[in-house]
């Protein structure tokens, strides 16, 4: 099934059950504490805080997502794109635990000619908050899921709330076991790259107090209205439901990957490290493009920063791949193609948005010429005394200010028959990291679950100094 495919009949599922369908909100809403959109829930936010009173007490929606905080995860899990789209219904005040789980047990498991996904209900398992004796009877009630895979698991993994005084409740997550060949038994609890989270149903029944982050908070009693939020993963299903290995080989991802090969003459599925860039070239392609249709334009702060380091990220890795031409141009265009069919902007508004990725691609290319040229002046000299080590503060300047990754230092160095002092360039890393993290803790922000992005809000209005405080070490670029 196409991803349009199991979008739609998200929509449709809940439109039958009476469900307003709204359309997805920008990535960029006017939220002081969100860099960009991550949540279907955020455009309803004054609805639950009461704010508002909602037009209609039933809705549903596809929102655009972006999760800068997983970043790294691309390509190295099977499961995380920094662009997704989270399918949601929402209740305000109106159904509960038992209206939510019994139409998302039904989606799942009806069959495909019924409107629903078709899953097979022994390989689902859920887990449900500690104490929430309720949603587990419900569960059974409902779906016949015997006790052995319904697992209680603590706050910080079923306990929602948005970071600040206002409601918040357990959540029960729904998961698909992928089977033995991908891990260990266990259901969820034991392994999330066998057993898949598909679908976080929470269930806002308490008021939250005062109080810090996502597992430290005072429960002041039960709210007024109880309202349901969930959020079903779209590219999670398509890549069950296309019999694929991960989130990025699914029918709107997989075709940049294709265009990768085809530009840079490598294969992708013949070893781990490269297929990493492929899926780093495929995620970040199409994440840059919907940041760009929503109005960001790279720069060295904030979302401009985020826009930089994925278009950065995509060149670099297509370089590494063995890329000898810009090709920015290329997977700009098969991201329009893949996309534009549900985000119809991104055909409209092509013209403006390839001007842009391109803009930066062009721009970073000067920046990693001068590099190689200081890189090239180095080697030189390192040579000419006999020597055979590049130096960890060469290799640093290279990062920090050429904006060069480790890896590509190394395989330039050994190209050039050296090697690189790692550990030197390690520790200043190391320093510059602390630096940075003393410097975020000083302007710290006082409230909100900033978790996810807070390392790009706390740069405040610091300069562009390559990829230092954001990546880790583990990162291929
Ligand atoms: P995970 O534990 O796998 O990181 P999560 O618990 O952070 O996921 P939620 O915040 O519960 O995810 O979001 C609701 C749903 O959105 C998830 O159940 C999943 O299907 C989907 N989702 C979350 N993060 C991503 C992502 N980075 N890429 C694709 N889908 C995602
Ligand atoms: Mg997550
Ligand atoms: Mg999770
Ligand atoms: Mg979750």
């Amino acid at each position: 099934m196409q991803t349009h495919e199991i979008r739609r009949r998200f929509l449709d599922h809940f439109v039958k059950a009476g469900h307003t369908e709204v359309a997805s909100a920008s990535l960029i809403l006017d939220d002081p504490n969100l860099l960009f959109v991550n949540a279907g829930m955020v455009q309803f936010k004054p609805y639950f805080l009461g704010q508002q009173t909602p037009p209609y007490v039933t809705a549903t929606s596809v929102q655009k997502c972006v999760r800068t905080g997983d970043i790294e995860n691309v390509g190295v899990t099977t499961r995380h794109n920094t662009f997704f789209q989270m399918a949601g219904n929402f209740s305000f005040g109106d159904y509960f635990k038992r209206g939510a789980i019994k139409h998302a047990w039904a989606l799942l498991t009806n069959s495909v000619d019924d409107g629903g996904y078709g899953f097979d209900p022994e390989r689902l398992w859920v887990t449900v908050y500690l104490d929430d004796d309720e949603a587990r009877e419900i569960w059974k009630q409902e779906a016949g899921i015997p006790d052995e895979r319904i697992q209680r698991r603590g706050m910080a993994d079923n306990y929602w709330s948005m970071g600040i005084p206002g409601p918040c409740g357990p959540c029960s997550e729904i998961y698909y076991d992928r089977g033995p060949e991908y891990g260990a038994p266990g259901g969820p609890e034991a392994d999330e790259d066998r057993y898949l989270e598909i679908w976080n149903l929470v269930f806002m029944q308490n008021e939250r107090g005062d109080g810090i982050g996502k597992d430290n908070f005072e429960i002041l009693g039960p709210l007024p209205k109880q309202n349901i939020d969930t959020g079903l993963g779209v590219e999670r299903v398509a890549f069950l439901l296309q019999n694929v290995d991960n989130v990025y080989e699914t029918d709107l991802v997989r075709p940049v990957i294709t265009k990768a090969e085809e530009l840079t003459g490598a294969s992708y599925g013949v070893d781990n490290e490269s297929d990493v860039r492929f899926r780093v070239i495929a995620d970040h392609a199409r994440t840059a493009v919907m940041l760009i249709a929503d109005g960001v334009n790279p720069g060295n702060e904030g979302r401009g920063y985020v826009l930089r380091r994925l278009l950065r990220r995509i060149v670099r890795s297509a370089k590494l791949l063995g890329a000898d031409q810009p090709s920015m141009s290329e997977f700009v265009t098969v991201v329009r193609d893949t996309m534009a069919p549900s985000y119809p902007v991104l055909a409209t508004d092509f013209d403006r948005i390839l001007g842009v990725a391109v803009g930066e691609e062009s721009a970073f290319l000067r920046t990693l010429a001068s590099g190689s040229k200081m890189f090239e002046a180095e080697a030189d000299d390192v040579k000419a005394a006999g020597k055979k080590v590049f130096g960890g503060s060469e290799a640093f300047v290279l990062h920090d200010t050429y904006g060069f990754p480790i890896d590509l230092t190394l395989e330039m160095a050994s190209e050039a028959g050296l090697t690189v002092d790692e550990d030197g360039f390690r520790s200043l890393m190391a320093e510059q990291r602390k630096r940075a993290k003393e410097d975020a803790q000083s302007r710290k922000h006082a409230h909100a679950d900033l978790s996810i992005y807070k390392e790009f809000v706390d740069r405040g209005e610091t300069e562009f100094t390559g990829f230092a405080e954001l990546t880790t070490e583990a990162t291929v670029l």
